[in-house]
């Protein structure tokens, strides 16, 4: 592994050509745009550094080479992380990747930009109801278990367009329904077909959610495996840790 600098550079190198390849004309932004209106969805596309259990030096020095939007897993570690960078708050998105249980939706609601794994109604409403009214409002994706396994978070496909329409009903001062984030099981060895299978699947489902009304434009997809897949089927968001900042 080379600096956290030289790691930005070949992910986003990886990024460009994934996007070459796949006839992509999407622009790296460093923060998701608010829900855009008019622009097709996918026309830009996050990269988000996954900076679980590494410390807030780690993020500082993501940050001086021009990163801005972090994901966290463990909502304890990421609020001593966000209270150790007040100082650079303005200038970061804070995102929750990781599992949100309803005793800490408070802290989570008064502390993020986004959370991508809410898989009930009953975190989305307990966030609304505890967003702060002066922030703005806190950005949502639905975790969709989509390889389907009774052990792995995330709202059956079967049961996500009832979900949604409930989620993008919820006050949208308070919280906004961007999009869907899914977690697909690791498949070391796959082939380039087998790694977009479960990624083009997400693509569908949030199609499917907008050609019933909902307005979405977030997909959630793709790691430091398989993000050249995730680019391929539509990922405006990656998630990427261990290319960034190393092995944890
Ligand atoms: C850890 C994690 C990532 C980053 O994984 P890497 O393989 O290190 O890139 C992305 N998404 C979620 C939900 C994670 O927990």
């Amino acid at each position: 592994m080379g600096s956290i600098g030289s790691n930005l550079q070949e992910v986003k190198r990886r990024i460009e050509t994934a996007c070459e390849q796949a006839g992509r004309d999407a622009q790296l932004v460093t923060h998701v745009p608010s829900l855009s209106t008019g622009k097709a969805p996918g026309s830009s596309l996050t990269l988000l550094a996954v900076s679980k259990t590494f410390g807030a030096d780690a993020v500082l020095a993501a940050i001086a080479q021009g990163q801005h939007a972090f994901g966290e897993n463990y909502v304890q570690e990421a609020l001593t992380k966000i209270d150790a960078l007040t100082a650079q708050r303005a200038q970061l998105q804070w995102h929750l990747i990781g599992p949100l249980q309803s005793n800490k939706t408070r802290a989570v609601a008064e502390a993020f930009d986004w959370v991508h794994t809410v898989d009930r109604l009953k975190i989305a409403t307990r966030l609304a109801e505890q967003r702060p009214a002066g922030l703005a409002p806190l950005q949502l994706c639905l975790q969709v278990n989509i390889s389907g396994e009774a052990s792995k978070s995330g709202v059956l496909p079967a049961e996500l367009p009832a979900l949604a329409h409930a989620v993008a009903a919820l006050p949208p001062e308070r919280v906004q329904l961007r999009g869907l984030m899914s977690i697909p099981e690791p498949q070391p060895g796959a082939d380039a077909a087998a790694q977009r299978r479960p990624h083009c699947l997400l693509r569908e489902l949030l199609m499917a959610l907008q050609a019933h009304g909902l307005a979405l434009d977030t997909l959630s997809m793709g790691m430091s495996a398989d993000l050249e897949a995730a680019v391929a089927e539509g990922s405006t968001l990656l998630r990427v840790g261990s290319a960034i900042f190393g092995a944890r």
